[in-house]
């Protein structure tokens, strides 16, 4: 069996925004968390995108892809946003019927459970990963971006809908589903207070810290050691594909220090910087996608 996640939008198109969020970021993440746990139950599973960049984002580039590939099933993840203070889960389908709504059904009563309003199932004929794609295929609205309640849900209940998605799958499909398949540690988490910090003089986090104060006004003392004011000055940057500016270049060299050939420290997060960022994660056991949270500890004391 084989399943295609499809994180909507990306590259030039970074979907419905909202409190400092972007879609393409958010349902990359989701897509790549679920990801892993597929393939622990023995499915196959292909991307439509596993990064924010680049031509494989557009749709008339993927959808005929994923037809002469084929595969069982279909997902395509969205958030949704409405101007209006909407909230609420719902799934999109072409046709109400097959793996499109068992796995609607099993998503809306899960996402209920999880706390979202119960927005049921609407079927979409217009929608082009919906009517284009020649297998049973669902598209699923992870919340409203533009909704702060969605949002506090979607981090809060992050590992629970990262489960459910996987599991609702499995279940359709018939795959004998590891229901209790632990998340791995996939997604950067803040730090928590059990961190240790070496103390030692790192010139290069000296840099940081001169960056992160001309930057953004840190106020750091720039002694070079990281201990918890440096790591939670810096709970609030990620580096994502596209980004630009000093953090870049500090992470650029910060990266080609550890070994993993960051590319020219030119400031930019293009291809080479964020495949060197997911080569990092990898070896260090984090989630694959933008760097933030716990990355940035690994990034200093590994
Ligand atoms: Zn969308």
């Amino acid at each position: 069996m084989k399943v295609y996640l499809n994180p909507g939008h990306g590259d030039d198109d970074p979907g419905a925004c909202g409190f400092g969020r972007r879609e393409a970021d958010d349902v990359l993440k989701v897509a790549l968390d679920v990801g892993p746990i597929m393939r622990a139950n023995g499915l196959e599973v292909a991307y439509t995108r596993t990064t924010n960049g680049g031509t494989d984002a557009h749709m008339v580039n993927y959808v005929p892809r994923v037809n002469q590939e084929g595969c069982d099933f279909f997902v395509s993840f969205h958030r949704n946003a409405s101007g209006v203070g909407a909230s609420g889960y719902e799934t999109c389908v072409y046709a109400n019927q097959g793996y499109a709504k068992e796995f609607a059904d099993r998503m809306n009563c899960g996402m209920e459970a999880l706390g979202y309003t119960n927005r049921g199932t609407k079927i979409r004929t217009d929608l082009y990963v919906l009517n284009s794609t020649d297998m049973p295929a669902a598209l699923i609205e992870l919340g409203f971006i533009d909704n702060e309640y969605d949002n506090k849900l979607f981090v809060d209940r992050y590992d629970d809908m990262i489960n459910l998605i996987a599991r609702s799958i499995l279940e359709t499909l018939d795959v004998p589903a590891g229901v209790d398949t632990p998340v791995p540690d996939a997604s950067p988490k803040p730090l928590d207070s059990g961190q240790t910090y070496s103390g030692e003089f790192d010139p290069s986090v000296q840099r940081l810290q001169h960056v992160l104060n001309t930057g953004s006004g840190a106020g750091l003392l720039e002694d070079g050691i990281a201990g918890p004011i440096t790591y939670s000055a810096l709970q609030q940057f990620t580096v994502n594909d596209g980004d630009d500016g000093e953090l870049i270049r500090w992470v650029q060299d910060r990266l080609n220090i550890l070994g993993y050939e960051a590319g020219d420290e030119d400031g930019y997060a293009g291809p080479i910087t964020m495949w060197a960022i997911a080569r990092f994660q990898e070896h260090c056991g984090l989630g694959v996608g933008y760097l933030g949270g716990t990355d940035w500890y690994r990034m200093i004391e590994s």
